[in-house]
């Protein structure tokens, strides 16, 4: 990222980072649909399989379309360097296991995205990876507890999904820290537009770009971005996977070739993607960009409709409780206001009166708002969790999961916000 990016609003990052055309090259950035590159030489083909040179060769490792994009995320982030991966389950697990192995332990906000729960708790657990969960609100003390001395990694969502709740980004920074490992920040609900969470002291960011950074639901995808404070060489037995020699890559020692702002994004590009795949399509990629152009613009009027609609449901008589981190009285507000002053995702989760069958027939009563276990589109949709992604559990284990049967999640699109209230207020009458 150039200096010039840095000081440049949010807005024009992201229509204009990542991609400067040269003279009489494509205004928009050219898809690179082509798997591999062609050299003259063996010799210069020979330099980039050793790192000794930069530039392409085969489409798994890196792609000109997918580093662009990647290029503006990481500038939306005030990043040092950035990566697309397949999806954002492919983003977690490489920003986790680019530092963890078996034998390591994580720290994880147990506020977090069912698939990203599953990947640590059990997925990774497997791969001997231990973990230990803890509330987003943790105190120092709480999380003073959580810690070993083999912890690698510490875990946490900016806006949890679907449970809404605001991590404490200083707070877990701060713990991280004073034993010697990074912060990762799942920060796809907020967005850098709301949200930039290395401001708060985390040291990498992840994305689900599947959900407001496309926003249109068109393209499965996911991006991590490194903001290059973390000093590794400071706590080298660690990660000995970045700070000794990479028998892999001829003996390089990531930490020192690439530098603290280069080390960690360039490990998990030339290992991980390198062995395991999980690269985003350049199609994808470009889908990607489209969206990111008005992330800036569409964010604000999710926020909005968001709000109003939360506003709404909270003074019905047919709605016990309104979960919307930014409603005045809500478990979170205050978190809201300090980390996401100017506003948050669009997600609302609310809990009908006349629990399960009551929740059924408002589903079924609407009409603008579709059933889907999408979020963040510019569509409005909405979700019954108890009969839908949740439907094998008994009542009584969806409490224990802390899911209500009355509970709707709700992802407010980008409509207006009249015919939003209005569509929720004749369902709420069907009840
Ligand atoms: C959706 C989501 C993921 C997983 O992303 P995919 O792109 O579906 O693989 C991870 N984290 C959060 C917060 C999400 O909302």
């Amino acid at each position: 990222m150039s200096e010039k990016d840095l000081e440049q609003t949010i807005d024009t990052r992201c229509v204009q980072a990542g991609y400067t055309p040269g003279d009489g090259e494509p205004r928009q950035i050219p898809i690179v649909q082509s798997t591999t590159f062609k050299y003259d030489t063996s010799e210069h083909m020979g330099q980039l399989f050793d790192l000794e040179a930069s530039g392409y060769f085969y489409t798994r490792l890196q792609n000109p379309t997918n580093d662009a994009v990647a290029a503006k995320i990481c500038a939306l982030e005030g990043g040092a360097a950035g990566m697309l991966t397949s999806s954002g389950q492919a983003a977690n697990f490489f920003a986790l296991f680019n530092i963890c192995e078996a034998g390591s332990h994580i720290v994880a906000s147990s506020a977090i995205y069912g698939g990203t729960y599953n990947l640590i708790a059990h997925t990774m657990a497997k791969m001997g990876v231990e973990s230990t969960f803890v509330s987003p609100t943790a105190t120092a003390e709480e999380l003073e507890a959580a810690f070993r001395p083999n912890t690698r990694a510490v875990f946490g969502e900016t806006i949890a999904n679907p449970a809404l709740d605001v991590l404490d980004i200083e707070r877990f920074a701060q713990a991280a820290h004073a034993h010697g490992v990074p912060l990762i920040v799942d920060n796809t609900f907020a967005t850098p537009v709301f949200c930039r969470p290395f401001e708060w002291g985390a040291d990498i960011v992840t994305h689900s770009t599947t959900k407001y950074m496309d926003g249109h639901g068109a393209g499965v995808g996911g991006a991590i971005v490194d903001s290059g404070n973390f000093d590794w060489m400071a706590h080298a037995e660690k990660f000995p996977g970045l700070t000794t020699p990479d028998e892999s890559y001829h003996g390089i020692v990531y930490a020192e070739k690439f530098g603290q702002a280069g080390a960690f994004i360039t490990k998990a590009t030339s290992q991980l993607m390198r062995d395991l795949g999980s690269i985003q399509s350049p199609q994808n990629a470009f889908y990607l960009n489209l969206g990111l152009e008005s992330l800036h613009v569409r964010m604000p009027q999710h926020f909005k409709n968001g709000l109003a609609v939360a506003e709404f449901l909270e003074k019905s008589d047919k709605v016990v409780s309104v979960r919307f981190p930014h409603l005045e009285g809500d478990p979170y507000y205050e978190l809201a206001q300090k980390y996401l002053p100017e506003g948050g995702s669009g997600v609302v989760s609310f809990e009908l009166a006349g629990g399960r069958a009551a929740a059924e027939k408002f589903m079924a009563a609407l009409r603008l708002a579709a059933i889907e276990t999408h979020v963040a589109d510019a569509r409005t949709c909405c979700l019954h969790p108890a009969s839908s992604t949740h439907r094998q559990m008994t009542d009584e284990e969806l409490a224990a999961a802390g899911i209500s049967p009355a509970m709707v999640r709700f992802s407010c699109g980008l409509e207006g916000t009249e015919d939003l209230i209005a569509d929720i207020e004749q369902a709420l009458a069907a009840i």
